[in-house]
């Protein structure tokens, strides 16, 4: 990219908003991934739709950004714009039982203002790291619970900077998946939609829930959550185990032993370790018990291995 294109990003959104060669690993829970050519931190709508803006009549390709806990970045970084959603469109407001919340907000702090107004029903997602926005495109889930079960609408941004509202019956999500990516929307925000609980009652099932995630995961290293999707009528992490894959490690990458299911950065992983490691995964348990298991985490740029699976 040109010098004079990179500028155009400073004039619009000013300098202290875009960065150059940006270091991925620094916004990815892996804690991997090479530089990012641009790294824009837009404050407004207004903002998001310049940079659009400018991508599209320069024609250069960009990804939205959460907090990167679904992501697995190249060592070589990203060729294009990366719009990052989460500090500065963090915005949560709660009427009676709904919560209106910017695509940039924290799942921890929407559930902490849920529980803060006795609302129930996002127990479930209060210990997932993610953003809304990256919520809302993965219909993130857990312990029962799913975003399509508490979403009422969400906000999008066309990739020509018209600004929809779409109820989210409309979004087709089903198991970590929703059209968002396919039809080429950016999530604004969404409004979630909550029953009135017993605060003892949320208070205790959101520890309940969080000493299952501790005791379960291996948070204590860096990763980006289950490596990959729940295969029909089996668990992806049983599997791996069952296939004597337990502490399997390629460079840094490895298997947890806290939790089969989770690819860890057991200490200065590349993306090629985690990828090759995934590849070996999947082709030992293929073998063993006829199981294709396919990623639930994103790759983003390129990577010499294919991650076409
Ligand atoms: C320790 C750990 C535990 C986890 N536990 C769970 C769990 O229990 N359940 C679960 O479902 N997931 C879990 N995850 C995975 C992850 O947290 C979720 O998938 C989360 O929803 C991703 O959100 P994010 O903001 O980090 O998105 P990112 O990783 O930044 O992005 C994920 C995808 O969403 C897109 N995206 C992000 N924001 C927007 C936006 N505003 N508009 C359009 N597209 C957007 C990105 O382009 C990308 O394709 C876990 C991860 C970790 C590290």
């Amino acid at each position: 990219m040109n010098e004079q294109i990179k500028q155009k990003f400073c004039q619009e959104l000013g300098e202290e908003q875009v960065l150059f060669e940006e270091p991925m690993k620094r916004h990815t829970t892996f804690r991997i991934g090479g530089p990012a050519e641009v790294f824009v931190m837009p404050r407004t709508i207004e903002e998001i739709q310049k940079t659009l803006e400018i991508c599209r009549r320069e024609k250069l390709s960009y990804f939205i950004l959460g907090n990167g806990s679904n992501l697995l970045v190249s060592d070589q970084g990203y060729k294009g714009v990366i719009i990052q959603m989460d500090r500065n469109m963090e915005q949560i407001t709660v009427e009676g039982t709904e919560i209106r919340a910017a695509a940039g907000a924290l799942l921890s702090s929407i559930a902490v203002a849920a529980r803060r107004a006795s609302l129930t029903g996002f127990e479930f997602a209060g210990g997932i790291p993610g953003t809304l926005g990256g919520a809302v495109v993965m219909n993130a889930g857990a312990y029962g619970g799913e975003m399509k079960d508490v979403l009422k609408d969400v906000t999008v941004m066309t990739g020509e900077g018209e600004v929809r509202v779409i109820p989210a019956a409309k979004l087709e999500m089903g198991y970590r998946t929703s059209i968002i990516k396919k039809a080429g929307y950016l999530v604004l925000g969404a409004t979630i939609s909550l029953k009135e609980g017993n605060l003892e009652e949320i208070k205790t099932l959101t520890r309940e829930l969080r000493e299952k995630r501790t005791s379960k995961q291996p948070l204590e290293f860096p990763s980006a959550g289950s490596t990959f999707k729940r295969p029909e009528g089996y668990f992806a992490g049983k599997l791996i185990m069952d296939s004597g894959l337990r502490g399997c490690q390629i460079g840094g990458a490895r298997v947890s032993d806290k939790h089969c299911g989770f690819v860890i950065n057991a200490g200065d992983a590349t993306a090629e370790d985690v990828v090759s490691l995934m590849k070996h995964v999947t082709e030992v348990v293929r073998e063993k018990y006829g199981v294709t298991l396919e990623p639930e985490v994103k790759f983003l740029g390129e990577f010499d291995k294919k991650c076409d699976w």
